[in-house]
């Protein structure tokens, strides 16, 4: 079956889907995206994804003039023609197509695009009982990362720094405060105690994070939104990362140094429980 992507209201083949080359998003980073996890044909946290997708575009002022119920319709139009039971849907919105110019365009429509990939999730499953390490790296983005801008340049310089070191992630660190990774929220466990970085201008408000934070609570687990530091990472009980693509994996190494002995820690398997749970609750779907 040919892979297939949404632009601009067309389902095209992906090899001939395109955008003008006077697209803001390839010019001035000027668009946000959203990724979706979709198991069984079912988009996981649909509603999340789509409340902050209109957020960002109204923190930018980009006006998208298709309503959520259409935009759900027409994304599950391309999961459904591309057949894939278990993918990412990639979604994209940028202020549109006009003559490169800083200011925004009077009257350019915004270009909405949508890919859909396949993904193997079990292989998140298997993760579980290895863990993965992460690296440290300055966190020199700018000031909104709360918003979901395709301009992900030091995101990407910090995960290939991450892969160059044979690590999977890479956290970004401010003044020893480990802010969160460069495409998962970051987590520490200490004396029982969840803790990861509260939400404002110098984290991704990421959907899992959002969602774990509720199952640890209504399992009556202690959750803090504080900020921690790289020190207290190092001496933390558990460490875990979360993400769209990697709903929850242990982190056994911090640049090197064993975290917890190196092994997934008890919290971090129960947590574990709780979110492939609710990924079986909304999709049906089991490793
Ligand atoms: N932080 C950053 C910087 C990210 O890019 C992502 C993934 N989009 C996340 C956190 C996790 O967000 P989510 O749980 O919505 O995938």
């Amino acid at each position: 079956m040919p892979q297939l992507a949404y632009v601009n209201g067309q389902i095209l083949p992906l090899a001939s889907a395109s955008l003008h080359v006077e697209d803001r998003g390839t010019q001035f980073g000027d668009a946000v995206y959203e990724v979706c996890a979709v198991l069984n044909g079912q988009i996981l946290d649909w509603q999340p994804h789509r409340v902050r997708l209109r957020r960002n575009l109204a923190e930018l002022g980009i006006t998208l003039d298709i309503a959520d119920g259409p935009l759900g319709l027409q994304a599950r139009r391309l999961i459904a023609r591309n057949g894939h039971q278990d993918c990412l849907l990639y979604l994209q919105v940028s202020r549109g197509t006009a003559r490169r110019d800083h200011v925004f365009p009077a009257d350019a429509p915004a270009n909405l695009v949508m890919t859909v990939r396949r993904f193997d999730f079990a292989q998140r499953v298997r993760q579980l009982a290895t863990g993965i390490k992460v690296i440290t790296q300055g966190d020199n983005r700018w000031g909104r990362v709360d918003i979901k801008t395709t301009g992900l340049l030091p995101n990407v310089l910090a995960k290939q720094a991450a892969r160059a070191a044979g690590a999977f992630e890479a956290w970004m660190v401010a003044d020893d405060i480990v802010r969160e990774g460069s495409s998962t929220n970051a987590w520490i466990i200490k004396d029982g105690r969840i803790i990861t970085h509260p939400t404002g201008t110098h984290i991704l408000p990421g959907i899992a994070r959002d969602s774990l934070i509720r199952l640890a609570r209504e399992a009556q687990m202690l959750v803090e939104e504080r900020a921690f530091t790289l020190t207290e990472a190092r001496a933390a009980d558990e460490a875990f990362l979360t993400s769209t693509t990697a709903p929850i994996l242990p982190v056994v190494a911090i640049d090197g140094q064993a975290v917890a002995g190196g092994t997934p820690g008890p919290v971090t398997h129960r947590l574990a429980e709780l979110v492939w749970n609710e990924v079986a609750r909304q999709t049906g779907w089991r490793a």
